[in-house]
Protein backbone atom coordinates (compact mmCIF):
# COMPACT_ATOMS: atom_id res chain seq x y z
CA UNK A 1 0.00 0.00 0.00
CA UNK A 2 2.13 3.19 -1.54
CA UNK A 3 0.03 5.22 1.41
CA UNK A 4 1.86 3.75 4.03
CA UNK A 5 4.98 4.08 2.96
CA UNK A 6 7.29 7.26 3.02
CA UNK A 7 5.86 10.44 1.24
CA UNK A 8 9.02 11.18 -0.49
CA UNK A 9 11.30 8.42 -1.39
CA UNK A 10 14.79 9.20 -3.36
CA UNK A 11 16.79 6.35 -4.39
CA UNK A 12 19.81 6.56 -6.36
CA UNK A 13 19.87 9.91 -8.00
CA UNK A 14 22.40 10.54 -9.83
CA UNK A 15 23.07 14.30 -11.56
CA UNK A 16 26.17 14.89 -13.86
CA UNK A 17 27.12 18.54 -15.56
CA UNK A 18 29.67 18.59 -18.07
CA UNK A 19 31.38 15.18 -16.55
CA UNK A 20 31.08 17.01 -13.17
CA UNK A 21 29.07 14.65 -10.55
CA UNK A 22 27.04 17.22 -8.60
CA UNK A 23 24.79 14.48 -6.99
CA UNK A 24 25.81 10.50 -6.83
CA UNK A 25 23.74 7.64 -5.91
CA UNK A 26 21.32 10.07 -3.18
CA UNK A 27 18.74 8.50 -1.53
CA UNK A 28 16.88 9.50 1.26
CA UNK A 29 13.04 9.56 2.62
CA UNK A 30 10.73 11.59 4.30
CA UNK A 31 8.01 10.30 6.36
CA UNK A 32 4.71 11.78 7.28
CA UNK A 33 5.10 13.84 10.43
CA UNK A 34 8.50 14.57 9.73
CA UNK A 35 10.93 16.57 9.61
CA UNK A 36 14.04 16.03 7.48
CA UNK A 37 16.98 18.27 7.12
CA UNK A 38 19.36 18.10 4.10
CA UNK A 39 22.81 19.43 5.30
CA UNK A 40 26.03 19.88 4.33
CA UNK A 41 28.98 21.99 3.43
CA UNK A 42 28.88 24.38 0.66
CA UNK A 43 29.00 22.25 -2.59
CA UNK A 44 28.02 19.51 -1.02
CA UNK A 45 24.96 19.06 -3.41
CA UNK A 46 22.03 19.92 -1.44
CA UNK A 47 20.15 22.83 -4.40
CA UNK A 48 20.88 20.21 -7.23
CA UNK A 49 19.24 17.68 -5.23
CA UNK A 50 15.91 19.98 -4.53
CA UNK A 51 16.40 21.41 -8.39
CA UNK A 52 15.95 17.23 -9.28
CA UNK A 53 13.25 17.03 -6.61
CA UNK A 54 11.19 19.50 -7.94
CA UNK A 55 11.66 18.95 -11.26
CA UNK A 56 13.60 21.58 -12.34
CA UNK A 57 15.64 18.99 -14.09
CA UNK A 58 15.28 14.98 -14.56
CA UNK A 59 18.28 13.27 -12.45
CA UNK A 60 20.25 10.94 -15.25
CA UNK A 61 20.01 8.10 -13.17
CA UNK A 62 17.16 6.83 -10.04
CA UNK A 63 13.75 7.09 -9.04
CA UNK A 64 12.00 9.85 -7.16
CA UNK A 65 8.34 8.60 -5.59
CA UNK A 66 5.94 11.12 -4.44
CA UNK A 67 3.34 8.81 -2.37
CA UNK A 68 3.93 6.01 -4.19
CA UNK A 69 4.14 7.27 -7.79
CA UNK A 70 6.81 7.92 -9.71
CA UNK A 71 7.82 11.56 -10.70
CA UNK A 72 11.33 11.28 -11.47
CA UNK A 73 11.29 12.65 -15.06
CA UNK A 74 7.91 14.59 -15.06
CA UNK A 75 8.01 18.74 -15.39
CA UNK A 76 8.06 20.87 -12.45
CA UNK A 77 4.46 22.10 -13.18
CA UNK A 78 3.23 18.20 -12.79
CA UNK A 79 4.87 17.56 -9.81
CA UNK A 80 3.41 20.41 -8.01
CA UNK A 81 0.38 19.21 -9.40
CA UNK A 82 1.25 16.36 -7.17
CA UNK A 83 1.43 17.84 -4.49
CA UNK A 84 5.16 18.96 -3.98
CA UNK A 85 5.76 23.08 -2.62
CA UNK A 86 8.82 24.68 -2.51
CA UNK A 87 9.89 27.86 -0.90
CA UNK A 88 12.57 30.17 -2.18
CA UNK A 89 14.43 32.00 -0.67
CA UNK A 90 13.59 35.10 -3.22
CA UNK A 91 9.78 36.04 -2.17
CA UNK A 92 7.35 35.78 -4.48
CA UNK A 93 5.15 38.19 -3.77
CA UNK A 94 3.37 41.17 -5.90
CA UNK A 95 4.42 43.58 -4.00
CA UNK A 96 1.35 46.08 -5.38
CA UNK A 97 -0.86 43.64 -3.86
CA UNK A 98 -1.87 43.86 -0.29
CA UNK A 99 -0.78 40.78 2.22
CA UNK A 100 -4.34 39.34 1.89
CA UNK A 101 -4.56 39.85 -1.70
CA UNK A 102 -1.47 37.69 -2.32
CA UNK A 103 -2.94 34.96 -0.32
CA UNK A 104 -6.19 34.98 -1.59
CA UNK A 105 -4.36 34.41 -5.02
CA UNK A 106 -2.54 31.26 -3.87
CA UNK A 107 -5.78 30.26 -2.53
CA UNK A 108 -8.51 30.78 -5.28
CA UNK A 109 -5.33 28.72 -7.43
CA UNK A 110 -6.05 26.23 -5.84
CA UNK A 111 -10.19 26.57 -5.52
CA UNK A 112 -12.20 24.24 -7.55
CA UNK A 113 -14.09 26.87 -9.01
CA UNK A 114 -10.95 28.62 -10.13
CA UNK A 115 -12.18 29.19 -13.87
CA UNK A 116 -15.09 31.07 -13.43
CA UNK A 117 -14.53 33.22 -10.43
CA UNK A 118 -13.50 35.93 -12.21
CA UNK A 119 -17.22 36.09 -12.82
CA UNK A 120 -17.92 36.62 -9.32
CA UNK A 121 -15.82 36.24 -7.06
CA UNK A 122 -17.75 37.36 -3.60
CA UNK A 123 -20.38 34.34 -4.48
CA UNK A 124 -17.32 31.88 -2.99
CA UNK A 125 -17.49 32.97 0.63
CA UNK A 126 -15.14 29.70 1.52
CA UNK A 127 -11.75 31.21 -0.33
CA UNK A 128 -12.42 34.54 2.24
CA UNK A 129 -12.74 32.57 4.87
CA UNK A 130 -9.66 30.34 3.90
CA UNK A 131 -7.65 33.14 3.74
CA UNK A 132 -8.19 34.62 6.64
CA UNK A 133 -7.77 31.52 8.36
CA UNK A 134 -4.15 31.68 6.66
CA UNK A 135 -3.66 35.12 7.82
CA UNK A 136 -4.32 34.04 11.34
CA UNK A 137 -1.96 30.73 11.06
CA UNK A 138 0.32 32.72 9.96
CA UNK A 139 -0.07 35.31 12.60
CA UNK A 140 -0.34 38.16 10.09
CA UNK A 141 -4.11 38.96 11.38
CA UNK A 142 -4.98 42.74 11.48
CA UNK A 143 -2.57 43.28 8.76
CA UNK A 144 -4.33 42.01 5.49
CA UNK A 145 -4.13 45.98 3.93
CA UNK A 146 -0.22 46.29 3.97
CA UNK A 147 1.21 46.07 0.32
CA UNK A 148 3.35 43.25 0.00
CA UNK A 149 6.22 45.64 -1.15
CA UNK A 150 5.92 47.14 2.39
CA UNK A 151 6.06 44.45 4.50
CA UNK A 152 9.55 43.32 6.01
CA UNK A 153 11.67 40.89 4.91
CA UNK A 154 10.48 38.57 7.77
CA UNK A 155 7.01 39.45 7.14
CA UNK A 156 7.44 38.31 3.34
CA UNK A 157 9.26 35.32 3.72
CA UNK A 158 5.80 34.34 6.32
CA UNK A 159 4.00 35.04 3.34
CA UNK A 160 5.73 33.21 0.89
CA UNK A 161 5.59 30.13 3.30
CA UNK A 162 1.69 30.79 3.38
CA UNK A 163 1.26 30.98 -0.08
CA UNK A 164 2.93 27.13 -0.47
CA UNK A 165 0.36 26.58 2.19
CA UNK A 166 -2.46 27.69 0.28
CA UNK A 167 -1.26 24.91 -2.15
CA UNK A 168 -2.55 22.35 -0.11
CA UNK A 169 1.00 20.04 -0.71
CA UNK A 170 1.73 16.93 0.24
CA UNK A 171 4.91 17.51 1.18
CA UNK A 172 7.08 20.78 1.49
CA UNK A 173 10.78 21.86 0.19
CA UNK A 174 12.00 24.56 2.15
CA UNK A 175 15.01 26.45 1.15
CA UNK A 176 17.15 27.91 3.36
CA UNK A 177 14.22 29.70 5.32
CA UNK A 178 16.11 31.62 7.79
CA UNK A 179 18.90 33.21 5.50
CA UNK A 180 18.83 36.80 5.87
CA UNK A 181 16.57 37.37 8.71
CA UNK A 182 17.45 38.99 12.08
CA UNK A 183 16.87 36.98 15.51
CA UNK A 184 13.48 37.60 16.24
CA UNK A 185 12.22 36.78 12.62
CA UNK A 186 14.21 33.44 12.79
CA UNK A 187 12.61 32.57 16.17
CA UNK A 188 9.37 33.11 14.31
CA UNK A 189 9.91 31.49 11.32
CA UNK A 190 11.29 28.66 13.46
CA UNK A 191 8.23 28.01 14.65
CA UNK A 192 5.86 28.25 11.71
CA UNK A 193 7.52 26.14 10.12
CA UNK A 194 7.17 23.55 13.15
CA UNK A 195 3.63 24.32 13.18
CA UNK A 196 2.96 23.85 9.86
CA UNK A 197 4.75 20.44 9.90
CA UNK A 198 2.54 19.19 12.14
CA UNK A 199 0.92 18.58 8.81
CA UNK A 200 3.00 18.76 5.83
CA UNK A 201 6.16 16.73 6.21
CA UNK A 202 9.21 19.08 5.29
CA UNK A 203 12.44 18.68 3.28
CA UNK A 204 14.42 21.74 4.93
CA UNK A 205 17.79 23.31 3.78
CA UNK A 206 19.30 25.54 5.97
CA UNK A 207 22.46 26.64 6.82
CA UNK A 208 22.14 27.13 10.74
CA UNK A 209 22.91 24.04 11.95
CA UNK A 210 21.90 24.33 15.60
CA UNK A 211 18.52 25.24 14.97
CA UNK A 212 18.28 23.06 12.11
CA UNK A 213 19.20 20.23 14.19
CA UNK A 214 17.17 21.04 17.07
CA UNK A 215 13.75 21.21 14.16
CA UNK A 216 14.25 18.27 12.66
CA UNK A 217 13.67 14.31 13.14
CA UNK A 218 15.78 13.25 10.90
CA UNK A 219 18.76 14.66 8.73
CA UNK A 220 20.78 13.39 5.67
CA UNK A 221 24.40 15.09 6.01
CA UNK A 222 25.78 15.23 2.49
CA UNK A 223 29.75 15.69 0.98
CA UNK A 224 30.97 16.28 -2.50
CA UNK A 225 27.87 14.79 -4.38
CA UNK A 226 27.17 11.72 -2.23
CA UNK A 227 25.47 10.46 1.44
CA UNK A 228 28.12 10.76 4.49
CA UNK A 229 25.27 9.91 6.84
CA UNK A 230 21.32 9.37 7.37
CA UNK A 231 20.19 9.55 11.02
CA UNK A 232 18.85 11.34 14.15
CA UNK A 233 20.11 14.99 14.93
CA UNK A 234 21.96 13.46 18.09
CA UNK A 235 24.07 10.93 16.18
CA UNK A 236 24.76 13.75 13.71
CA UNK A 237 26.24 15.96 16.18
CA UNK A 238 27.90 13.39 17.17
CA UNK A 239 29.38 12.02 14.06
CA UNK A 240 33.15 12.33 13.54
CA UNK A 241 32.83 12.74 9.80
CA UNK A 242 30.16 15.12 9.85
CA UNK A 243 32.42 16.97 11.94
CA UNK A 244 36.16 17.04 9.51
CA UNK A 245 33.60 17.71 6.48
CA UNK A 246 32.09 21.29 8.48
CA UNK A 247 35.28 21.93 10.18
CA UNK A 248 38.25 20.89 7.38
CA UNK A 249 39.89 18.93 10.29
P1 LIG B 1 25.03 23.11 -2.29
O1 LIG B 1 23.62 23.54 -2.48
O2 LIG B 1 25.17 21.99 -1.31
O3 LIG B 1 25.93 24.26 -1.94
P2 LIG B 1 25.03 22.67 -5.17
O4 LIG B 1 24.02 21.62 -5.45
O5 LIG B 1 24.61 24.08 -5.40
O6 LIG B 1 25.58 22.50 -3.67
O7 LIG B 1 26.33 22.40 -6.02
C1 LIG B 1 27.01 21.15 -6.03
C2 LIG B 1 28.15 21.20 -7.01
O8 LIG B 1 27.62 21.18 -8.33
C3 LIG B 1 28.98 22.46 -6.89
O9 LIG B 1 30.34 22.10 -7.09
C4 LIG B 1 28.49 23.33 -8.02
O10 LIG B 1 29.49 24.15 -8.51
C5 LIG B 1 28.08 22.29 -9.07
N1 LIG B 1 26.97 22.75 -9.91
C6 LIG B 1 25.71 23.05 -9.50
N2 LIG B 1 24.94 23.42 -10.52
C7 LIG B 1 25.72 23.38 -11.62
C8 LIG B 1 25.53 23.65 -13.03
N3 LIG B 1 24.33 24.06 -13.49
N4 LIG B 1 26.57 23.49 -13.87
C9 LIG B 1 27.76 23.08 -13.39
N5 LIG B 1 28.02 22.80 -12.13
C10 LIG B 1 27.02 22.94 -11.24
Amino acid sequence: DPARGPVLEVSGIVKTFGGFAAVKDVSLQVDSGQIHALIGPNGAGKTTTFNLISGMFPPDAGTIHLNGTPVHGLPANRITELGLARSFQITNLFEGLSIYENLRLSVQAKHPSRFNLWRDIDSFPDMHDQTAELMKFLGLEGIDDIQGGDLSYGGQRLVDLGIALACKPQILLLDEPLAGLAAAERERVTSLVRRMAENIPVLIVEHDLDRVLSLSHDVTVMNQGEVLMTGAPDAVRADRRVQEVYTGT
